[in-house]
């Protein structure tokens, strides 16, 4: 589902990806583990044509990101293209990120209707189901400053589903939540992972990697240090600097 190759990225000076390899395959969960300032965000908004590689190439479902082959040849796509590819890609923020002046409905309707042409009942009726999913059926018509981070976190969750993305990215989705909250959400991802969501998940949360993970990568300095299921890494790890990062989360 997603093949990335060989992918640098710098942001002036700052060389904050350094070649790095990654293959996942349909319905697999990938948990990101590193660091802070390691690169797992750029890495994630590479792969959703938030930033552009500087190079390597990265593939999803198949298709280049940010570019058409066309023989041998790789063309770079029109904006209009990034912009349906990257609606088909999902992208779960730390911050939630919903519209505030919009409801829970609204917010879950948006994209489908506007990006993908959705008549608008149908997009209420998906969304009302997804609601439903992620626990939050009663609050369609609240606005998200009346919910606390965990709902808003959650009402994110359905909103990228609507769009029946092929693959889900996110972004330390809990660590914006107070502790107790960071539960709900993380079953939500948990349900998600069990009904054979393919998703890429940065995240501390060493208990979600170690239950819901079918790989755990460990990055720092813009390098996947090591990969493998999550009783290797977690509990044999084979490179001292994912024990020293392990020491201080677990
Ligand atoms: P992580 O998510 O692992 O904490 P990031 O990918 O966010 O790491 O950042 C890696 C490094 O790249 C950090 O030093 C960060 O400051 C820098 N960085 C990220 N995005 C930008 C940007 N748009 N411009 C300049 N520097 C950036
Ligand atoms: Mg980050």
């Amino acid at each position: 589902m997603v093949e990335i190759r060989g992918v640098h990225k710098s942001f002036g000076s700052l060389h904050v990806l350094r070649g790095v390899d990654l293959s996942v395959r349909p319905g697999e969960v990938t948990v990101i583990l590193g660091p802070s300032g390691s690169g797992k965000s750029t890495l994630l908004r590479t792969v959703n044509h938030l930033e552009k590689a500087d190079r390597g190439s990265i593939t999803v479902g198949g298709d280049f990101v940010g570019y058409r082959r066309k023989g041998d040849k790789l063309y770079e796509l029109p904006e209009r293209e990034v912009l349906r590819r990257r609606t088909r890609i999902g992208f779960v923020f730390q911050n939630f990120h919903l519209f505030p002046h919009l409801t829970v409905l609204e917010n879950i309707t948006e994209a489908p209707v506007a990006a993908l042409g959705r008549p608008r009942a149908r997009a209420a009726a998906t969304a009302h189901e997804l609601l439903d999913r992620v626990g939050l059926a009663d609050k369609a018509r609240a606005y998200p400053r009346q919910l606390s981070g965990g709902q808003q976190q959650r009402v994110a969750i359905a909103r990228a589903l609507a769009l029946e993305p092929k693959l889900l990215l996110f972004d330390e989705p809990t660590s914006a939540l107070d502790p107790e909250l960071v539960g709900e959400v993380l079953d939500v991802i948990k349900d998600l992972a069990d009904r054979g969501t393919t998703m890429i998940v940065v995240t501390h949360e060493i208990g979600f990697a170690r239950e819901a993970a079918d790989t755990v990568v460990f990055m720092d300095e813009g390098r996947i240090v090591e990969q493998g299921p999550p009783a290797d890494v977690l509990d044999r790890p084979r490179h001292e600097r994912t024990r020293a990062f392990l020491s201080k989360v677990l």
